[in-house]
């Protein structure tokens, strides 16, 4: 039987920083199941690249201090590792005067996290993106930075195995438990001694096995992408964001130069019906009907994902797409931008179903459950307060994959306003109270929106 001191599962970016920082602190006998054959065929080889720099969350958030770190030393390892990276910064600009207020307040919260930014007046604005259009006054972040995914994984993957530490195996899923502490997988049993859930959009089916995440339903997003056709003219130095829309748990769709000079435009939040949906059909499996009926909840009980749902799969017509695209520079001939093969699934989830006597719909919806699990074993997870437990324990040896609790209930806890704008101005009657309100002034608030 095979034996890993510690099995991750997942080899997303997530996964294999996860056992880089395990080498570092002299872990051995690491073990990265990955299901796919190759690595990079999720989320983290699907990305736009953006390494963002914290100018969106609110202080005092895990995001907020997470972001600019994860920022800096993602930098510093690109760089160390000869790797490509474009140091462009990113503009974030209104599409009109009533996105002003946002735009400050993303001013405010991203010098409050310690992201250099500045507000920059439109010719300035053009010294930058001379492309850019943009009312009145923009945001400039200069630590935004563009990096090539799938040469970070690559490298990280290098690096890993260079260790003599860490093994990767591709084209092994976890199934679930074979007995305690021993994985089932679809290459035999893994015998380990502690377990990471590291496993995307899959991480809520990962967690079940340990009695977890019982409550939660995922909701994918997929985000397409249009490209500039090779040999057209359109200068994009860097990246042209929108103030985040409130309605929206991501960021909008925004120009991103690659660090190869492709220059793309996107990523949407359709509703998809799958966790791997990338095709219009492919990569739906039993699980889309479910995947269906929590959306048609989330319609009728949720104002914010209805005006997703509404909205988003026009995306799906290149006219509808590039109205969002042409909002945000001075020039833009449609024709230019092809669609691109990109697409990406970004995992929305949330104790999505209505709960006896409450009625209450996506309360608790969180844009990215993909956080990590550390588990001693099903034994202890099913444990009443297992969870929190593990939460709160200090082990300092283990630090870096601490488990979060539901990020709503910590957050709710320290009375801390975050994740997607369903949830981020829950009275005291819950998201259902919230949803009945009149909705708040646009771009008076911007989101703790999820990257992308
Ligand atoms: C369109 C799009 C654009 C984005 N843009 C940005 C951006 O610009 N900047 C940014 O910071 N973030 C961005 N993101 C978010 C970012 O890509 C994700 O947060 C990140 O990649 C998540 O990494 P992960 O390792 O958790 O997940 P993944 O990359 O999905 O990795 C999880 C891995 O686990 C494997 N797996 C799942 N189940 C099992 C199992 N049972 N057994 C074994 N293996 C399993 C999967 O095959 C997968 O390879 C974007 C995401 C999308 C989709």
């Amino acid at each position: 039987m095979d034996r890993a001191e510690i099995l991750v599962v997942g080899g997303g970016i997530i996964g294999l920083t996860v056992a880089r920082e395990l080498v570092a602190q002299g872990r051995d006998g690491i073990v990265i199941l990955e299901k796919e054959p190759e690595l990079g065929l999720h989320a983290s080889g699907r990305n736009s690249g953006v390494l963002h720099a914290g100018i969106y969350y609110a202080p005092d958030t895990m995001k907020a201090r997470s972001c600019l770190a994860g920022n800096r030393l993602m930098r510093a390892y690109c760089k160390e590792r000869g790797l490509p990276i474009l140091e462009s910064g990113k503009v974030v600009v209104a599409r009109d005067e009533s996105e002003l207020p946002a735009l400050q307040e993303l001013h405010r919260r991203a010098t409050a996290n310690g992201a250099r930014v500045e507000l920059v007046d439109e010719a300035q604005l053009a010294e930058i993106e001379p492309l850019a259009r943009t009312a009145g006054r923009a945001l400039f972040s200069r630590d935004t930075a563009i990096v090539d995914p799938k040469a970070v994984l690559a490298s990280l993957r290098a690096e890993l195995e260079a260790s003599g530490r860490v093994r990767i195996l591709t084209g092994r899923a976890f199934t679930g438990l074979a007995a305690a502490r021993v994985a089932a997988t679809t290459g035999g049993p893994v015998a380990y001694g502690r377990l990471v859930n590291a496993a995307g959009a899959h991480c809520d089916r990962v967690a079940r096995h340990f009695g977890l995440a019982r409550d939660y339903r995922l909701i994918p997003f997929k985000g397409i992408y249009r490209k500039l056709r090779p040999g057209a003219s359109f200068q994009v130095n860097g990246n042209i964001y929108p103030v985040p829309d409130i309605r929206n748990p991501f960021l909008g769709v925004h120009f991103t130069r690659s660090v190869h000079g492709d220059v793309y435009v996107g990523p949407t939040a359709i509703p998809a019906f799958g966790r791997e949906n990338y095709g219009v059909l492919s990569g739906m499996d039993r699980e889309a009907l479910s995947i269906a009926g929590l959306d048609a909840a989330l319609f009728f009980s949720n104002a914010t994902f209805r005006s997703v749902a509404l909205t988003e799969p026009k995306k799906y017509l290149a006219a509808w797409f590039n109205r969002d695209a042409a909002r945000l520079v001075k020039r833009f001939d449609a024709a230019d931008f092809l669609r691109a093969q990109k697409v990406g699934i970004r995992p929305g989830a949330g104790d999505g179903l209505p709960r006896r006597g409450e009625g209450r719909v996506g309360a608790r919806a969180e844009p990215d459950l993909a956080r990590v699990h550390e588990l001693d074993g099903p034994r202890e997870a099913a444990r009443p307060g297992a969870l929190r437990r593990l939460t709160s324990e200090r082990r300092p040896d283990l630090r870096v994959f601490r488990t979060a609790a539901p990020a709503s209930r910590t957050r709710a806890a320290r009375g801390l306003r975050g994740g997607p704008p369903w949830r981020q101005a829950r009275g005291p009657r819950g998201a259902a109270a919230r949803c009945a309100r009149p909705r708040r002034r646009r771009g008076a608030r911007p989101p703790a929106s999820t990257p992308g």
